[in-house]
């Protein structure tokens, strides 16, 4: 079987030490050789981003340069249509073939309201879940039902990963990152510091663009 590839969606609007930290300790404890980057154009769940989608990309480009972990995969980027997920997954899953391992990377947050997302429960039939903590969000699913979903696709083992294409569930045991690109967007809005919450070259292009300058 060939080797797990992980991708991981959101909408860095900037993306951020929130996202990047967690996500390189995962890659260590499970031992990705490769995380896809997917910003997404028009998030289905959430206020539309401030960054256009070619901000957003070129914020992504500066924050992973020089660091092989990563790449970006620009297809959520060129349609117009809400980005879902699941058919992004099963387009990936279609271009891989049904063995290849793939893995989609979600912080504490995404996993307690997944149950909100386009054909949640399809999910697992098309990838595993690597979930990584996050500060301020409970371990509990919100229902039994979700509990019990969560409790019985489960795994402890990174090998588990490796040896089937999809199914598992991770919560890893990364470090807890207290960022938000929120409270960048605010900081900016305040005319306050963004430093230590993002890559210095992230940051002066924000500068440079001039953007997150008005609420
Ligand atoms: P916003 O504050 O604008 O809602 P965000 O900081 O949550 O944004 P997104 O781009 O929406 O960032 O998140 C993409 C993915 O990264 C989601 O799965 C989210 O759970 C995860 N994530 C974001 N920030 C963190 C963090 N500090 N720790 C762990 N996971 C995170």
């Amino acid at each position: 079987m060939s080797e797990l590839h992980a991708l991981f969606g959101g909408t860095f609007d900037p993306i951020h030490y929130g996202h990047l930290r967690p996500v390189d300790a995962l890659a260590q404890q499970v031992g990705l050789k490769k995380v896809t980057l997917l910003p997404n154009n028009v998030p289905p769940h959430r206020p539309q981003p401030e960054a256009t989608p070619a901000q957003r990309v070129a914020m992504v480009r500066l924050a992973i340069a020089g660091n092989p972990l990563f790449d970006v995969d620009l297809r959520e980027m060129q349609r117009d249509t809400p980005s879902y997920t699941i058919e992004t997954l099963a387009a990936l899953r279609a271009e891989r073939g049904q063995s290849q391992p793939l893995a989609f990377i979600i912080g504490q947050d995404s996993l307690l309201t997944l149950h909100k997302w386009h054909r949640w429960q399809d999910l697992l039939s098309l990838c595993h879940l690597l979930v990584c903590q996050r500060p301020g969000y409970r371990s509990e699913m919100e229902t039994p039902e979700q509990q019990h979903w969560l409790d019985s696709h489960l795994t402890h083992h990174a090998q588990a990963l490796q040896q089937r294409p999809a199914g598992k569930i991770l919560l890893a045991a990364t470090p807890l990152i207290n960022i938000s690109a929120t409270e960048i967007r605010t900081r900016r809005h305040q005319g306050k510091s963004d430093a230590d919450l993002l890559p210095p070259a992230v940051s002066d292009y924000i500068d440079r663009e001039g953007l997150y300058r008005n609420p």
